[in-house]
């Protein structure tokens, strides 16, 4: 199968990371979990493998692939550790804002290629909570640079990454949405981490809060024209998230699905001399987890064909995977969690942690409320916002 439509040389590549990802990134992932500690081993194995520079194009030292294969190595990756591919997601997408303004971005793009450069987006605020589009925090001139205060509400990779793609209100705006977009990098002063994360899943992420006091930059870190942020936000990123988030959430279906599978065909009722897949019921739950997968991983790859054709619903289309794909990771993590009982209930099945990982899709912003908004809004030909 190749669910993906993949070239023979993309395949090579996929099964090059999945070889990585069983040797460094699964045995690590209980612990990542346990402890709620960065999954550093891994990120590093990737950056080393040149995995960093997915997207970036090739002139500037990456592999120059695109959506397609951003989708498969997510999937993959998540399989294997559901916070691992969400941090090496959030830092495409910090890529996919680099390439959308290269000119100003070439060596950030040329780092994270050479795997010296980790990227993430620090968009969410406290203020407009999951309504990214907006930030409360608004940039001020003083003198000739600008000055970002404003507090960053959940920051994938806090602490840890080089770069921040950071939103604001463009200077002296009231127009929330005329927002521009600054690279913050980990040598600035001017903004902290408030906390450690805890979170019931995705526990290695780091997404902590961030808070930006008087933070100077150079007018040359702006990603964007002033308050023209928004055309990045939505064409160039957010293709990258709502895909690659999708892939997350296939990922933990695929795992939950191995899993059960494995489960339910190896242990025994030995006083019956059955096993559990002898029970109709369990075979049930683990056809619905397979079918449902495929249906999500199949409607994620009709997005990437939307999108790479150019098809004028190609945005729906990418709305629209996160949504669906968010809610499989629910349900298909639910019905191993019930097909599999108390063994599930406890740790070693590693099932509880892919339930736990598989709640984070369907809040990251935007929402499946918020999706389930924008299409119908969208297929009533009304505006989004
Ligand atoms: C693991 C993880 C990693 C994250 N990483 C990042 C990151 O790297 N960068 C970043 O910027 N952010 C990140 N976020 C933040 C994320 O994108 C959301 O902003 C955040 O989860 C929203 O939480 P909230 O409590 O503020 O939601 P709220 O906005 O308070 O939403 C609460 C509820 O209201 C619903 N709701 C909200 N608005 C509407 C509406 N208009 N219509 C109908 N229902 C609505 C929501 O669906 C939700 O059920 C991350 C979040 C998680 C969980």
């Amino acid at each position: 199968m190749n669910p993906y439509r993949l070239s023979e040389s993309q395949l090579g590549t996929i099964a090059r990371l999945a070889d990585l990802a069983d040797s460094v990134i699964a045995p690590k992932a209980a612990d990542v979990d346990a402890e709620s500690r960065f999954p550093s081993e891994g990120m590093r194995t990737l950056a080393d493998a040149g995995f960093w520079g997915l997207t970036v194009p090739t002139e500037l030292g990456g592999m120059g692939e695109g959506l397609r294969m951003t989708s498969a190595a997510v999937d993959t990756v998540a399989q294997r550790c559901a916070s691992t591919a969400m941090v090496y997601l959030m830092h495409l997408c910090g890529v996919a804002a680099y390439k959308s303004s290269s000119d100003r971005m070439a060596e950030p793009l040329r780092a994270a290629a050479a795997g010296k450069h980790l990227s993430t987006l620090a968009w969410s605020e406290r203020g407009s909570r999951s309504h990214f589009w907006a930030p409360m925090s608004q940039a001020e001139m003083d003198g000739d640079h600008v000055v970002l205060n404003g507090i960053k509400s959940w920051v994938t990779s806090a602490g840890h990454a080089n770069g921040y793609v950071a939103t604001t209100r463009a200077a002296g705006s009231d127009n929330p949405m005329a927002i521009t977009l600054y690279l913050i990098t980990d040598t600035d002063s001017g903004f902290r981490i408030e906390s450690p994360w805890n979170a019931m899943g995705m526990r290695g992420n780091a997404s902590a809060p961030m808070v930006m006091e008087g933070l100077r930059v150079a007018p040359s870190r702006a990603l964007t024209d002033e308050g023209a942020g928004m055309d990045t936000m939505m064409g160039a990123v957010l293709p990258t998230f709502a895909l690659g988030n999708s892939a997350v959430s296939v990922g933990c279906c695929e795992a939950a699905f191995a899993a059960t599978q494995r489960h339910i065909t190896g242990q025994k009722l030995e006083h019956l001399g059955q096993s559990l897949a002898d029970l109709p019921n369990l075979r049930e739950r683990l056809a619905r987890m397979r079918l449902r997968t495929d249906q999500a991983r199949a409607y994620l790859a009709s997005s990437v064909d939307a999108l790479e054709s150019g098809d004028p619903t190609g945005m729906v289309w990418a709305l629209g995977t996160k949504a669906q794909a968010a809610e499989a990771a629910i349900e298909v993590t639910d019905l191993g969690m019930r097909a599999c009982g108390g063994a599930a209930f406890s740790r070693h099945l590693g099932i509880e942690r892919v339930f736990r990982d598989a709640r984070a899709m369907s809040v990251m912003a935007p929402t499946t409320d918020v999706l389930h908004d924008f299409i119908g809004k969208a297929l009533c030909g009304m505006e989004l916002f």
